[in-house]
């Protein structure tokens, strides 16, 4: 009797979940952080339109971005297929991986990336989609920092094919717009590609959703800087959290800034690299990276007002791998998650729906 009950307490969970995951009434908006591994992807729903930033996965699941598209249009067929734009917030495979996979299934009106495209990395998809767009029939744009801050300008940049979802007629029509690209030569302290990610956010009436990449510390002291004195610019009450959780991404005074009530970590379980026999190498994987860091779970548990429902039981990184001595193993421990922070990693795909009243709703796969 008692696994029967159980079963049905499962069931009938699983039945709320998919009711309030499949259906999109109302003038609200969802973004949905796929699960794809040691990766990055989301698809940003409105009433009127779908845009996607990042098309990442971890090798095995590179399939997902795709799978995940090809539910979310059956669901809304309203959108015929189509998303408004796609952006790729700096040219790295755990952000790229899907791309053209994505642009081969799916019409895309608008691309928008830091505008790098080094064809001996992962930028070749880049590359490809900046050469190809033509044919395709895509509008692209490349966004950098000069680009964003022109003319002193503090407040965020847009245009049409950065925001190109209206609202329906009567109801909340989202902004979309851009804090930051890529940096001139000299610009940035640190140059490496994860600094110059794209930051976007997302307003829909009360409600914001702040994206930023893998954005490390030397692009985060740069951003911080430029922003002083404008704090209304980088505040969000959804954060994607940086470059996976790691602890170069999170810093005090960025969250500070961010203010988040929700953090979301795309990012894979700790496992991922563990075993050597792992079809990718050791080098770029969850486990040798120690994703999510403890100085970063820390730092958005001691900021982060809301409470889950439940605590969970997660491990998370102490240290990872030392490139200089590889041979060091990294050291992940048990910790308890208390506040409002999912990760793709634990609570699979994340879907988290706003009205204009900034009130949210979250829905985990798990
Ligand atoms: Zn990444």
């Amino acid at each position: 009797m008692k696994s029967l009950s159980v079963l049905v307490v499962k069931v009938f969970c699983c039945l709320l979940i998919s009711t309030a995951a499949f259906t999109q009434s109302g003038d609200v908006m969802t973004v949905h952080y796929i699960n794809v591994g040691q990766a990055q992807s989301m698809v940003l729903e409105f009433p009127n339109g779908a845009v996607l930033i990042d098309a990442g996965a971890q090798p095995e699941m590179k399939e997902n971005v795709h799978l995940f598209l090809d539910k979310f249009f059956d669901r809304r067929k309203d959108l015929n297929r189509t998303l408004n734009t796609v952006f790729v917030t700096h040219q790295h495979i755990d952000h790229d991986m899907a791309l053209l996979d994505v642009a081969e299934h799916f019409t895309i009106l608008n691309y928008v990336d830091n505008g790098h495209n080094n064809p001996k990395g992962s930028g070749v998809r880049q590359l490809l989609m900046q050469q190809y767009k033509g044919e395709l029939g895509i509008k692209y744009e490349a966004i950098t920092f000069d680009k964003v801050t022109k003319g002193k300008n503090k407040a965020g940049y847009t245009d049409q094919l950065i925001d190109a979802v209206d609202g329906k007629t009567g109801g909340t029509d989202p902004e979309i717009r851009v804090y930051s690209g890529a940096f001139a030569e000299g610009q940035v302290s640190d140059p490496k590609e994860n600094n110059h990610s794209l930051i976007i956010k997302v307003i829909f009436g009360k409600a914001s959703f702040l994206f930023m990449g893998d954005l490390e510390t030397a692009g985060i002291t740069k951003v911080l800087s430029w922003y002083e004195g404008a704090p209304q610019a980088l505040k969000a009450d959804v954060l994607q959290v940086g470059h996976h959780g790691s602890a170069n991404a999170t810093t005090e005074p960025w969250i500070t800034a961010v203010q988040p009530k929700y953090a979301v970590i795309n990012v894979g379980n700790w496992t991922f690299g563990l075993n050597p026999a792992d079809s990718s190498s050791t080098k770029f994987t969850t486990y040798a990276y120690g994703h999510p860091n403890k100085k970063a779970i820390d730092l958005l548990e001691a900021h982060i007002p809301g409470l889950l429902e439940k605590p969970v039981k997660k491990h998370i990184g102490i240290k990872g791998q030392d490139p200089k001595d590889p041979t060091k193993t990294p050291v992940f421990r048990m910790a308890t998650i208390k506040h409002n922070i999912f990760a793709t990693d634990w609570n699979g795909t994340v879907s988290i729906t706003a009205d204009k009243n900034a009130h949210y709703t979250v829905v985990t796969e798990r």
